[in-house]
């Protein structure tokens, strides 16, 4: 807000200053007269003898906002009074009282126009708000109805929640409404499943604890199909995984056993995709069944979620490192020391643990290296 005062006050003396001030209280300064120019205004001035005519723009609404700091020069090219001073010196002690009088009429009426301007643009960055919102609704729906691969409105919405999620509560609690009447609809669920994984994609914190009372409630095609989908969102991005791999607990053991024959086909190279999914998922029928074809780091790790296995497995674990002991081509021995590492860490040494380093020790005596860090 421009303060006339403040603005006069710097561009005179301060004996013309309070001298302006003493006028305006006095009441000497009349009631203004329009000019023909927009915002301008004629003032008449009493003093001691005389009436003084002073011109002045009503610059807070003469002068464009982003021009104020400009306030001051622009009073010393408009304003001008009928004065002697004036014609002599410039801005005289009328002039002062003038804008003192128009500080006293225009700064209540700021300070309303002020509170009025802000609910103003509360309301209208308020309606934005709900205009947005009943756009993004229709967006998704629009997704939800019919087949796309286009998802580039929907990647912004995810970005844009990004910013600010409080002020989009209201955004999700209407989505509630119309995802409660996909469910069951199984077409439609199929989109869904697309519009979660896309949108986790982009933004996993604002969108995953909203899906995820859904995940369950979608048909068991739909939801092998979603948590197939998740689980390589989950391994190409790596970030926060904690949070996100409780999300791949909660299925019922059938779907999680085709979720993990999927990925097995998918990725059959690939082997840790689906290992790990099997860890990550707890379903662990596979790698029991298939104990013999695991490495001993994994099978470390399935002794210790079975302890009533252990000692199968760490026999399974001996013969393999036996076996391995036989075949270790020279100088690659990080692996092994990393396993045996491993197993004393999480198993303990048990009898196979000291069996399998002394077999170690007796096949491969001249590397010193190797049998120093085993100890
Ligand atoms: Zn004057």
């Amino acid at each position: 807000m421009l303060s006339y005062q403040n603005l006069v006050k710097s561009l005179v003396d301060e004996a013309i200053y309070k001298r302006g001030l003493k006028i305006y209280l006095e009441g000497f300064v009349s009631t203004p007269r329009n000019m023909i120019l927009d915002n301008w205004r004629l003032y008449s001035v009493r003093d001691v003898h005389d009436v003084y005519f002073v011109k002045t723009p009503v610059l807070h609404l003469a002068l464009a906002s982003d021009k104020f700091d400009l306030a001051g020069s622009s009073v010393e090219e408009s304003v001008s009074c009928s004065c002697s001073y004036f014609l002599e010196y410039g801005i005289c002690k009328h002039i002062v009282a003038v804008f003192a009088d128009l500080d006293n009429e225009f700064s209540k009426s700021y300070s309303q126009n002020e509170a009025s301007t802000e609910n103003l643009m509360e309301a209208i960055f308020a309606s934005d708000t709900v205009k947005k919102h009943r756009k993004w609704l229709e967006t998704i729906d629009q997704l939800l109805s019919r087949d796309t691969t286009n998802y580039y409105y929907l990647d912004e919405i995810s970005r844009t929640l990004k910013n600010q999620e409080d002020i989009h509560q209201p955004f999700f609690k209407e989505l509630a409404k119309i995802i409660e009447g996909v469910i069951g609809d199984y077409s439609r669920e199929k989109r869904l499943v697309r519009i979660i994984s896309e949108s986790i994609l982009v933004n996993r914190d604002s969108w995953l604890d909203f899906w995820r009372e859904y995940f369950t409630a979608i048909d068991v095609d739909n939801q092998i199909r979603l948590y197939i989908s998740l689980w390589k969102i989950y391994w190409v991005t790596s970030k926060n995984k904690e949070e996100f791999l409780e999300v791949f607990i909660s299925p019922d053991q059938c779907i999680k056993e085709n979720v993990f024959n999927e990925l097995h086909g998918e990725f059959i190279e690939d082997k840790m995709v689906w290992i790990e999914y099997a860890f990550a998922s707890r379903y662990y029928d596979w790698l029991i069944d298939n104990m013999d074809r695991l490495d001993p780091k994994l099978l470390i790790r399935i002794a210790e979620i079975f302890p009533e296995k252990r000692e199968e497995i760490e026999i399974k674990i001996m013969n393999q490192i036996k076996q391995w002991s036989d075949f270790l081509p020279s100088g690659d021995y990080e692996m092994v020391v990393d396993v045996f590492k491993t197993w004393s860490q999480k198993l303990g040494k048990s009898d196979y643990y000291m069996d399998s380093i002394n077999y170690f020790r007796a096949n491969h005596r001249l590397k010193k290296k190797l049998l120093s860090q085993l100890d």
